[in-house]
């Protein structure tokens, strides 16, 4: 599994975009299909999908799938991701019931929701109208209905101005990436002067949240503009204009702020106001808003919910017509409780800053029908296929899309595919393919999966995605020795620093990095500093266990817990004797939790690699975590330079907490990892403690 906490401190987005793209896809199945039990590191995946989004990056991951992974991680009792809500955060302003993002629900009903398949964590209105209607039976203040409101939900970024004596205080958007925090985006707003609305309202301070958008109509001139032509669309415009710490006036002539919810003395109101109940003076001050975007309310009488579910279908479709005249960017329809005794006791959850009395559903993607003309199935940097389908061009959302990721072995398999085929393409953040019962099938054969590598020729394998398994395959070699350095711990040493390396001959195999030398690197062009740290970085590891070295040899479909579990009953050195044989495959399969794939897949792994291991072994010093006197652990932070210090005293670093671990350190907050160790009594210190006890 990729460590996603190491990819979301990387500096530079761009890095991250390019780190993400070719393994989101595989985790989000992985995860979906099985479950994941490493519930920081599907935190940080979600941190660093949500960090691009913020930044108006492409997404590696569909909309949909984005929201069916976070649901899933939600479900598992995380705590919602999409916009600075982990509950260590300060709230920055004064209207921290303004801040915190809508849940979402993607089908009106139960049955919609199961018609569409394979979606397992996305929600239906319907349900979450029941959870609703037995909180408020619970309650005592329900009398059977509802009354509901409808509005349309804007597809830009969240700003929460903060208004005092007519002037703005203070324009917060939602979390930075370190912090968690808003940014400060006053700056740029400071030309706004909000007196009128403090006087028609009658109070010298109010909170409003905003979605800061650009229209449809300004969008093809702003990405000429100063877009360079690369903005992928209207909200990716915002973000530019919003990321920018100076935007010029003729920069934010683009951009317009869309008032919706206002928060006056300590009540927050949703606008356009629809409700009777709401203040006078509110509703005199935001009544141009109606004009600006479509709403609608009704009553639903709950005792017959599906006539109520038809009626809220039918609003929706009402809604979607007068949106599609609107001339900015709308992805769905929110809709809200306006009861204000039933929102009481439905209340919040200040954890995840999520009211519990609205629900954001999102429109299904915009799609269209095309033909197949091909699918390319091509090695990847891991050695991993990948299945690129290529369509006639069609046009969706302005964008012209001809080539489409399908993804894993399993989805190509199930599309089954042949060329001339009528399929579908859906289109949300990216292009998606599938088709269904109305697509023309050709008469072609369909398309055969590939069985040799077309690069080296080796017979292909899945463990669990298709893939060459060679670990002497030029398309193979730089990902592997990339992952060894990653998983042993070799820092600053990048994929295009591998690369060159193995370009140049430099390297052919992971043991050639321990024959490099300052000279020989220096010969080839490198620097002489970039010599050195490259030789330093190298030899700096040198301490490792032996599931730690096992676990980087990059054995495809092999994880350094299944090693660890293995070395637990085999010893190392008997373990790298062992052949394929069914003698030896019995020997693992008696290990628990060993079944008869896995360990036929370890045994061949490690037969082809049995010489590499024993070569790189010669380099290193090998230590079981038994040798060590103590075992510690950490949790949201990490300190390389004092992980070796430990390591150096005789201190072993181990990536789980277990009953032998004997100390976590944490950065603070909690994780998987500070529940297990409270559960099992392990002492939870912080870095600064550490250093002290260590003196370090
Ligand atoms: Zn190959």
């Amino acid at each position: 599994m990729p460590k996603f906490e190491k990819l979301f401190n990387l500096k530079n987005s761009y890095d991250l975009l390019s780190e993400m793209r070719p393994i989101s896809y595989d985790y989000y199945t992985e995860v979906m299909n099985h479950g994941t039990m490493d519930m920081d590191n599907l935190r940080y995946f979600l941190l660093c999908l949500d960090r691009l989004y913020q930044e108006g990056f492409e997404s590696p991951l569909r909309d949909n799938e984005y929201d069916e992974i976070h649901e899933y991680y939600i479900d598992q009792g995380g705590s919602v991701i999409r916009g600075d809500l982990s509950s260590t955060d300060k709230a920055v302003h004064a209207y921290p019931d303004l801040k915190g993002t809508i849940r979402k629900v993607h089908f009106i009903t139960e049955a919609d929701r199961k018609a569409n398949g394979k979606v397992k964590s996305q929600k239906s209105l319907e349900s979450w109208l029941i959870t609703t209607m037995k909180t408020l039976s619970d309650s005592g203040i329900y009398d059977g209905t509802i009354d509901i409101g409808m509005y349309t939900k804007f597809d830009g970024l969240s700003v929460i101005l903060e208004i005092e004596d007519g002037t703005l205080k203070s324009a917060i958007t939602r979390g930075d990436k370190n912090t968690g925090e808003g940014q400060n985006k006053t700056g740029i707003f400071q030309f706004m002067d909000f007196d009128k609305e403090c006087n028609s309202l009658g109070v010298s301070k109010f909170g409003m949240k905003c979605e800061a958008l650009v229209a449809k109509s300004k969008f093809d001139a702003y990405n000429k503009r100063f877009g360079g032509g690369k903005l992928i669309d209207e909200r990716t415009a915002a973000t530019s204009i919003m990321n920018n710490d100076s935007p010029s006036s003729s920069q934010m002539e683009y951009l317009t702020l869309m008032p919706l919810m206002v928060e006056v003395n300590g009540v927050e109101y949703p606008l356009p106001v629809m409700d009777g109940n709401v203040p006078q003076e509110i509703e005199d001050t935001f009544n141009w808003l109606s004009d600006e975007f479509p709403a609608c309310t009704m009553r639903i009488n709950m005792n017959k919910l599906d006539v109520a579910l038809d009626k809220i279908k039918k609003g929706i479709q009402l809604l979607e017509h007068s949106i599609e005249k609107l001339d900015y960017p709308v992805d769905g329809i929110v809709i809200r409780i306006l009861n204000e005794d039933y929102r009481r006791a439905l209340g919040r959850n200040t954890v995840d800053c999520v009211n519990n009395w609205e629900r954001a559903y999102k429109f299904p993607p915009v799609q269209a029908k095309t033909v197949l003309t091909d699918v390319e199935q091509s090695i990847g940097f891991l050695g991993k296929v990948s299945f690129i389908a290529k369509v006639k061009p069609v046009k969706l959302k302005n964008k012209t899309i001809k080539s489409i990721s399908i993804g894993s072995l399993d989805r190509f398999k199930s599309l089954d595919l042949a060329i001339g085929d009528e399929v579908i393409v859906q289109y949300d953040i990216i292009p998606y393919l599938t088709r269904d019962a109305s697509c023309k099938r050709s008469n072609n054969h369909p398309i055969d999966v590939i069985v040799n590598c077309p690069v080296c020729g080796f017979s292909l394998h899945k463990v669990p995605e298709l893939s060459c398994i060679n670990p002497d395959c030029p398309s193979r070699v730089i990902g592997r020795i990339y992952n060894y350095c990653d998983k042993i711990g070799i820092e600053d040493i990048g994929p295009s620093t591998i690369e060159r390396m193995v370009n140049d001959g430099l390297i052919r195999n992971i043991s050639d990095l321990y024959k490099l030398t300052d000279k020989g690197l220096h010969d080839y062009g490198f620097g002489p500093v970039e010599s050195k740290n490259i030789v330093k970085s190298i030899h700096r590891v040198r301490e490792v266990t032996p599931g730690t070295l096992l676990g980087s040899m990059g054995i495809a479909g092999i994880s350094k817990k299944t090693f660890e579990k293995v070395l637990k009953k085999i010893p190392f050195d008997t373990l790298l004797t062992m052949d394929t044989g069914t003698k030896e495959l019995e020997k693992l399969c008696d290990i628990d939790g060993i079944k008869t794939k896995t360990a036929s897949k370890l045994l061949l792994g490690l037969s082809l690699m049995r010489d590499e291991i024993t070569e790189i072994a010669k380099h290193l010093d090998i230590k079981d975590a038994k040798d060590y006197a103590m075992l510690v652990c950490f949790t949201k932070v990490r300190d390389r330079d004092f992980e070796k210090y430990l390591q150096s005293m005789g201190v072993g670093v181990v990536d789980d907490v277990t009953k032998r671990t004997s100390i976590l350190i944490s950065g603070g907050g909690t994780s998987s990892k500070t529940e297990k160790a409270n559960k099992l009594g392990i002492p939870v210190i912080t870095l600064d403690e550490a250093y002290k006890r260590f003196n370090y």
